[in-house]
C-alpha cells in the first residue's frame, strides 16, 4: 500500500525542522497577541465557493468535494481564511472583543499537479486579524512574517506588495482593465476570455505565458486608488521602509482569491527552482459581511509550511536529536523488571530514559546506548542487583559512580539536573 498521489507522510526523521518552525511561529504569535484557533477540516462547499470565488483556480478545479451520504456537498478545506471567518461569525467572536487576532496550523487540500513544493495535502501556518482597518495591522503582519523568516535564517526572499483598492475605487479600475483586455481578447487563453466578463482582475493572475505577454502595459490598480486607499497604501510602504523590510511594489500581484481588498502581498523565493511563493496574504475588508456577519475589516496571511521546510532543508542541517538522558542496560530477567519500573519512575520525573527489553548482551546494549546518544548509562547486571547498587556511567567523561537501589530516582535526578 502506498500513499495517494500528492499526499505524503512526514516522518520522525524530518519532523524536527517542522517543529522548529512551528515553535518559533507560536512564540512570535504569542508575543504579538495572537490566539490559537482550530477549525474543522471539512466544511460545506458553499462556504469556499462564496468566499474564495466561483471563478478562481481553487474553486474551479482544485477542491476535493464530495456528496455526503445525506446529499450535502462537502469540501476538504483548501485554505483557512474562509473557515476562520465562518467561526468568527458563527460564535459571534466580535461580541466580546472588538479586535481579534488568530493563528492556526494545519493541513489544506488542493488537487493540483504535484511537484517539488506542491502537494495535494499541504500545510499552512495562518494568521488573521479582525476588526481593524488601520494600515499598521498590514505592516504588523508583513513584519511578523519578515521576522519569522529572518530568525529561521532564510535569505534571498522578496516581499512583493500591491494594493487592490476597495469597492469605491475598484469599479473604475475594472473598467479601465476591461477596455484594455477587450483590445487584446484574441491573445488571451480561453479561461481568461471567460473570466474577463465575470472577474477581470483574475486575468492579471493568469500563469500562461501568452496571457502574460498580452498583459504587458495593462492598467495598474495602484494608479486607480481612491484617496483613502492611496493613503492606506502609503502608510504601509513608508512604515515597512522604516522597519527595514525589503519589498517591491508588484502591479500584477492580485492573488488567486476573490475576497482581497487593499494590501495584498507575497513573499517569494527562488530556492526551490522555479519562483514560488512561500507565504501570501492580504486584506479582505468585505468578506465577513459578505458571509453574513457584521461589517468587519480583516486581514491575514498563510505560510506554505511544506515549502518553508524544504527551503530550510537546503539551508540548515536537521537539528540534532537531543538524545536520551539515560539508557538502562538491564542484563537478565530480574534486572529488566527493575529497569522497567525505574524507567517509568524516571520518565515521570521528566528524565528521558530508555531501556531495551530484547535480552541483548552487555556489548550490544552499550552500542545501543551510543546510538541513542545517551548522556548516561545505568548498568543493572546480576552483580549490581546482588550488591543492591547500580552503576551510573557518564558516557562523555567515562566516570562511574555506584548508586544505592533505594535512592536511585533522587540520586539520578540530582546528577542529571546538575549537569
Ligand atoms: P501558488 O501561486 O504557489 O499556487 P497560491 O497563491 O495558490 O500559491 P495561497 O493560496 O496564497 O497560495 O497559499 C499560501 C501559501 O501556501 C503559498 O504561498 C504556498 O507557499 C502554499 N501553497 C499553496 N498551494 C500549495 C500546494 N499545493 N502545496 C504546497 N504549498 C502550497
Ligand atoms: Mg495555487
Amino acid at each position: 500500500m502506498q500513499t495517494i498521489r500528492g499526499f505524503r507522510d512526514i516522518l520522525p526523521e524530518q519532523i524536527r525542522l517542522w517543529q522548529k518552525v512551528e515553535n518559533l511561529a507560536v512564540e512570535l504569535f504569542n508575543a504579538y497577541g495572537y490566539q490559537e484557533i482550530r477549525i474543522p477540516i471539512l466544511e460545506k462547499t458553499g462556504l469556499f465557493a462564496r468566499s474564495i470565488g466561483e471563478t478562481t483556480d481553487i474553486v474551479e478545479k482544485e477542491m476535493y468535494t464530495f456528496d455526503d451520504r445525506n446529499g450535502d456537498k462537502l469540501t476538504l478545506r483548501p485554505e483557512a481564511t474562509a473557515s476562520i471567518c465562518r467561526a468568527y461569525i458563527q460564535h459571534k467572536l466580535y461580541a466580546t472583543e472588538p479586535v481579534r487576532k488568530f493563528y492556526m496550523t494545519g493541513p489544506m487540500f488542493r488537487r493540483e499537479r504535484p511537484q517539488k513544493g506542491r502537494y495535494r495535502q499541504f500545510y499552512q501556518i495562518d494568521a488573521e486579524v479582525f476588526g481593524v482597518d488601520s494600515a499598521y495591522v498590514d505592516c504588523e503582519l508583513i513584519f511578523l512574517l519578515h521576522q519569522l523568516f529572518k530568525r529561521l535564517g532564510l535569505t534571498g526572499l522578496t516581499a512583493q506588495i500591491n494594493s487592490l483598492g476597495c469597492p469605491e475605487c475598484r469599479p473604475k479600475f475594472t473598467r479601465a482593465l476591461l477596455d484594455f483586455l477587450e483590445e487584446r481578447k484574441q491573445d488571451l487563453c480561453e479561461i481568461c476570455t471567460r473570466r474577463m466578463t465575470r472577474n477581470p482582475l483574475r486575468v492579471l493572475d493568469c500563469k500562461i505565458q501568452t496571457c502574460q505577454a498580452a498583459l504587458i502595459g495593462a492598467p495598474a490598480t495602484v494608479d486607480h486608488l481612491c484617496p483613502a486607499c492611496e493613503d492606506h497604501f502609503n502608510i504601509v510602504k513608508t512604515t515597512l521602509e522604516k522597519q527595514g523590510v525589503d519589498f517591491s511594489v508588484n502591479n500584477s500581484l492580485v492573488r488567486g482569491l476573490d475576497y482581497y481588498t487593499r494590501t495584498a502581498w507575497e513573499i517569494q523565493t527562488t530556492s526551490l527552482g522555479a519562483q514560488s511563493a512561500v507565504a501570501g496574504g492580504g486584506r479582505y475588508d468585505g468578506l465577513v459581511k459578505q458571509l453574513g456577519g457584521p461589517d468587519t475589516p480583516a486581514i491575514g496571511f498563510a505560510i506554505g509550511f511544506d515549502r518553508l521546510v524544504e527551503i530550510m532543508e537546503q539551508l540548515t542541517p536537521m537539528p540534532a536529536d537531543p538524545g536520551a538522558d539515560l539508557f538502562i542496560v538491564a542484563l537478565g530477567d530480574a534486572a529488566m523488571e527493575t529497569a522497567y519500573h525505574l524507567s517509568c519512575d524516571l520518565n515521570q520525573a521528566g528524565i528521558k530514559t530508555d531501556t531495551d527489553f530484547r535480552g541483548k548482551s552487555l556489548k550490544a546494549l552499550m552500542k545501543r546506548a551510543d546510538k541513542l546518544n545517551a548522556r548516561y548509562v545505568l548498568i543493572a547486571g546480576q552483580t549490581e542487583l546482588n550488591d543492591n547498587a547500580l552503576i551510573l556511567r557518564n558516557m562523555k567523561t567515562k566516570e562511574q559512580v555506584s548508586i544505592s537501589m533505594d535512592r536511585l530516582v533522587p540520586e539520578i535526578e540530582a546528577v542529571l539536573k546538575h549537569k
